[in-house]
């Protein structure tokens, strides 16, 4: 089933009393977060909630982010909130979602019948509004079909759900570009199960003591089920290489993105991405789907320094990568 899809500015109040009204009825909004954008829809509501699965072909043992405007209503979806839950609580508004154990109001269609629930509340002001709007929480995963490179733009979103989803607010270019880091906040000492826009180290500078999910645990898996799934890929191929290693694989179906200059006599496409990690998450997925063009067969990606933001990068890479 097809339905117009309007596109909207996410400053004007109009535009969010609108969405907060389609998601109050159980459609899909596509908004605007400092992390990327979410397509989003009354968390508490299963059949809504079905719907942003249907939208996106996203499978069913991958459970959503449920975004709320305020800490209240974030302990309102808990069954409890740890110690160490109500410390990292401090770092919101922000790229930071705890997984919390689930209280019996979240449905199982959101949390993929698991026993915790993610939840975070965004660092964005029109999302901010948005949820005060609509006064639901929202399960808002990111808004692209499941596989493809998270969107960043409102453009990016129109990409991939034209028809799909009733409104998308546009609030312009994603500051973080890269989605939120997950913290198990179940367990005595905090665990992250993904990295994401806010680096380890700040975790650690803000809370102490933290543990990093580790990809060889045989139960990393079941803790963090994203990890299962093909992410983050273009159509073309990726393929990761050291830095400086691009230049010598230039080709007509070539595109590369590195921090480095072009080399002289390249054949192909060369994306000069920003040297700080900041500016590099920033233009991560816009650059991989720019690079995505019909005649590049593939796209060769000079890796990142695995530290602050770049662990989070690399994470991204190597996940499109697998494609
Ligand atoms: P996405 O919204 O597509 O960025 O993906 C959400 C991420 O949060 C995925 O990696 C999920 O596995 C993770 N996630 C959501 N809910 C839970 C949960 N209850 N326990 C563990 N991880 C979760
Ligand atoms: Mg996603």
């Amino acid at each position: 089933m097809s339905v117009k899809t309007a596109l909207l500015p996410a400053d004007d109040p109009a535009a969010i009393a609108r969405a907060a009204e389609v998601l109050r009825r159980g459609g899909l909004v596509a908004f605007p977060t400092e992390t990327v954008y979410g397509l989003g829809a009354d968390a508490l509501d299963a059949a809504a909630v079905g719907r942003i699965f249907a939208a996106k072909g996203r499978p069913a043992d991958n459970p959503l982010i449920v975004h709320v405007a305020a800490p209240e209503q974030a302990r309102a979806l808990a069954r409890s909130v740890p110690p160490a839950a109500e410390r990292l609580m401090s770092l919101w508004p922000g790229p930071l979602t705890l997984v919390l154990p689930r209280a019996a109001v979240v449905p199982d269609a959101t949390t993929a019948g698991q026993d915790t629930v993610a939840v975070r509340i965004p660092g964005h002001p029109a999302a901010l509004a948005l949820l005060r709007a609509c006064g639901r929480p929202l399960a808002a995963p990111s808004a692209n079909r499941s596989g493809r490179p998270s969107p960043t733009t409102a453009g990016h979103v129109l990409a991939d759900l034209d028809g799909v989803v009733e409104v998308i607010l546009d609030g312009g270019p994603c500051a973080v570009g890269l989605e939120s880091t997950v913290v198990d906040a179940t367990r005595p000492v905090p665990m992250v199960l993904r990295m994401g826009g806010l680096p380890l180290e700040a975790l650690r500078a803000a809370v102490g003591e933290v543990d990093v999910l580790s990809g060889q645990d045989p139960e990393a898996m079941s803790r963090s089920p994203g990890l299962r799934h093909r992410h983050y890929a273009p159509r073309a191929r990726v393929v990761l290489v050291a830095p400086g290693e691009a230049a010598a694989l230039g080709g007509p179906a070539v595109a590369v993105m590195s921090q480095r200059p072009r080399p002289p006599g390249f054949v192909g496409r060369w994306q000069v991405m920003p040297a700080e990690l900041e500016g590099y998450a920033h233009a991560l997925f816009a650059a991989l789907r720019e690079l995505d063009a019909p005649e590049v067969e593939t796209i060769v990606v000079e890796t990142v320094p695995e530290v602050g933001l770049g662990r989070a990068i690399a994470d991204r890479l190597r996940r499109a990568a697998q494609g």
